[in-house]
């Protein structure tokens, strides 16, 4: 006659249970209930068992994701927390010192130039800067980045992650960055509303890395044409608490990859994010782009936590839970901030003499640069003003072109927020007069035009 076992009843070792309720839901006999006790060795508040109306079915045996959360009683283990000092015997000596481990410049014959979009430009350029980790969720007018990026990296012993959304990309690159490697993303207006949490949480740490956002029409949803609304955004507003990032504002596919190279040493050098705006017209448009001589072969910085000897004892975390240590840490942060205005940029075209100036960044900047020209020939002495740097704002620069300005023209595609951020570092800067201020400005995806510029600035001179 055959012998019959009786099947084993769950057993829970607590340790191993991370709390994720599927054993409660499988339960046809409502024998396990979420504890609310955190466990002190996890940090996790595990399931419990009243195993009174147990049937033994096992099915929260068989659905449980972890090997030994729930086991038959008969194999039921006890859980011993294992002293390391048993297991890998004591620690001899005292922890190596961090040290950093340098990168190079490597040459590069000279090519050819090729024509390219500057969202290509751009992806170029990073991975010419030795970034081999991108991750992102791809969105119109970037997408061209991330699927260059995504069909190379892999070539290049890199990584290219379609993240989940634009939240978990921003915690991706946190996690790269920590370990001190280049890492980067697209996107574009929306995406980039979504990662300011992430960028503050980077800047508190200390973390580098390049956020290019190809701006977008909007707001909310908006609409994949140009516009250079997120200006305001990137200067001011990057998530909560004390922050703020280098802002670069190429204007040809040229310099979208000139800059993104510089992006990249700028985050390390500074240990903070870069913002790289890019409208969406030049993210789209083709342009002549000559390589650098020289590619980056990135180190690996003293402060990483990266997983070799020196390495492996830092820490990188941004919590200061006392308000003095707090206090501190901003006040290093500010310094930091201050520092940075030693890298603002900026450039000029026919400034020098120019009474009625022209101030623009991105593609607003080539149409008053065309402007200029035309009003040259018509002899008006114009000239056009360039931030570089949005964030910090190359006052200095403008101040020095300053003298022999009558009136300044903003032409942007956005409601003024370039102009704001003039009227602020101006003001800052303790430039109480400053020349008269008028404006071409379009939206929604429209660019200023060259002939609109032209009959502005013809009305006023
Ligand atoms: S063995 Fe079946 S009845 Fe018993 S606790 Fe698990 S799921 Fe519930
Ligand atoms: S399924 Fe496993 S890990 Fe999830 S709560 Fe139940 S015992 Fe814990």
């Amino acid at each position: 006659m055959a012998q019959t076992k009786e099947r084993p009843k769950p057993s829970l070792i607590p340790e191993y249970c991370k709390g994720c309720g599927r054993c409660i839901g499988v339960c046809a006999r409502g024998c396990i209930a979420f504890s609310g006790e955190i466990n002190h060795l996890t940090g996790i508040a595990p399931v419990v068992l009243d195993l009174e109306k147990c049937n033994a079915c096992g099915l929260c045996i068989d659905t449980c994701p972890e090997p030994y959360g729930l086991l038959g009683l008969e194999q039921g283990l006890h859980f011993e927390p294992q002293d390391p000092a048993k297991l890998f015997g004591e620690k001899k000596g005292a922890a190596p010192v961090p040290v950093a481990i340098p990168g190079e410049k490597v040459a590069l014959p000279k090519t050819e130039p090729m024509v390219i979009k500057g969202n290509y430009a751009a992806a170029i350029g990073a991975m010419l800067a030795g970034c081999r980790h991108m991750y992102g969720y791809p969105i119109t007018p970037s997408s061209e980045g991330a699927e260059l990026m995504a069909k190379f990296l892999p070539k290049l012993n890199g990584w290219y992650l379609q993240a989940v959304s634009e939240v978990a990309t921003i915690n991706h690159m946190y996690g790269t960055a920590g370990a001190g490697l280049p890492t980067m993303t697209f996107t574009s207006s929306p995406g980039f509303s979504l990662m300011v949490e992430g960028i503050s949480y980077m800047i508190g740490a200390g973390l580098p890395a390049v956020i290019v956002n190809v701006m977008r029409g909007g707001p909310g949803l908006g609409n994949i044409a140009p516009e250079q609304a997120d200006i305001k955004f990137a200067c001011r507003g990057l998530g909560h608490g004390n922050t703020h990032a280098i802002c670069l504002a190429p204007s040809t596919p040229q310099e979208v990859l000139d800059l993104s190279m510089d992006a990249f040493e700028l985050a390390f050098k500074y240990r903070n994010p870069v913002i790289i705006l890019v409208d969406g017209y030049l993210g789209q448009m083709t342009g002549k782009v000559n390589l650098p001589d020289h590619l980056v072969k990135p180190g690996i910085p003293e402060w990483a936590v990266y997983g070799d000897k020196s390495h492996r004892g830092n820490l990188i975390s941004s919590i200061d839970l006392t308000e003095v240590d707090l206090e501190k840490r901003n006040e290093r942060i500010c310094a930091k901030y201050d520092s940075m205005k030693a890298d603002a940029r900026a450039d000029s075209f026919m400034a020098g003499d120019a009474e009625i100036l022209l101030v623009a960044c991105n593609t607003p900047a080539r149409i008053s640069k065309g402007a200029v020209q035309d009003l040259r020939d018509m002899g008006i002495k114009a000239g056009l003003f360039r931030p570089i740097t949005l964030w910090p704002f190359p006052v200095e620069q403008l101040k020095s072109v300053l003298p022999s300005v009558k009136q300044i023209v903003v032409v942007e595609a956005s409601a003024g927020q370039l102009e704001n951020e003039l009227r602020l570092e101006l003001n800052k800067a303790g430039v109480e007069k400053f020349p008269k201020m008028s404006h071409v400005r379009r939206m929604g995806g429209m660019l200023p035009q060259q002939a609109d510029v032209v009959a502005h600035v013809k009305s006023i001179a």
